[in-house]
């Protein structure tokens, strides 16, 4: 076991870690998913970082360079305190002994009290295969002898709770998160990465994300999930488990249906 080749990765652990960490499959699917509960949790005064599992290379549209500039330009948008990319093959994410090894290593770096990432029911199959293994290392990063085959491995570290965001078919998220007043943050962090979305000047192929229609997709889906809490705008997060409420009466008395 080596230290992953990540650029910018802390030699040290982050000593407080951090707060929330999300991460994606691809540059861009952290914004479009979860940017909203982001933009919020900064504001709130919590700290947020953003692991990349790949630079998307084998997307249709941009390339490695220009995707890291418009994550670095996402992740000011969004008030991240870090944003590390894994650098794994794209198309290629699976629940494998080498990659919950290099990850490990990074989540006993960055320190998160809580990760995101994607919901296992979903439409990519990188998508499936980060949540298989970000769920799975969340748990091994926690024992102590895990990676003691290297004497330079940082100690253990284990989250205390996998959150997911999204998921293309699942409809029935644990709990809906206000997005209302950072919709439009949200919607730049997306729009910064331009290369994947609509330009009439651009060369590359069309996508679904690059559709002329797909901003007003992105309002039709945040306001879907906001309407079912009286709100203009909401993203969704599942978790295993259940969820304490300190208040039940004032959880109810603002969320009546
Ligand atoms: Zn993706």
């Amino acid at each position: 076991m080596q230290r992953p080749k990540i650029d910018n990765l802390p030699l040290n652990p982050l000593e407080p870690g951090l707060d929330l960490l999300a991460i994606g499959a691809h540059p861009d699917d952290i914004e479009l998913s979860c940017g909203g509960i982001l933009a919020k949790s900064a504001k709130l005064g919590h700290s947020t970082g953003v692991l990349d599992l790949t630079r998307g290379e084998k997307g249709t549209r941009g390339n490695k360079e220009i995707r890291q500039k418009e994550c670095d330009e996402a992740a000011k948008i969004l008030n991240l305190k870090i944003r590390l990319n894994m650098e794994w093959p794209d198309a290629s994410i699976h629940d494998t002994e080498k990659n919950r090894k290099e990850l490990a290593y990074v989540i006993r770096i960055l320190r998160p009290k809580l990760v995101i990432t994607h919901h296992w029911n979903c439409r990519h199959p990188d998508h499936i295969g980060a949540s298989k293994v970000v769920e799975r290392t969340c748990m091994l990063s926690g024992l102590k002898k895990y990676l003691n085959e290297d004497e330079q491995a940082p100690p253990e570290w284990r989250p205390d709770r996998v959150l997911f965001f999204g998921g293309w078919h699942n409809k029935h998220p644990s709990a809906i998160v206000d997005i209302t007043e950072y919709f439009n943050q949200k919607l730049k962090a997306v729009f910064a990465h331009k290369s994947q979305f609509f330009n009439e000047d651009s060369p590359d192929p069309e996508t679904l994300l690059s559709d002329p229609k797909f901003e007003s997709w992105m309002h039709q889906r945040s306001r879907y999930w906001g309407q079912k809490i009286g709100k203009e705008y909401a993203e969704p997060i599942t978790c295993k488990g259940e969820i304490p409420l300190n208040d039940p009466v004032e959880t109810f008395l603002n969320a009546p249906w």
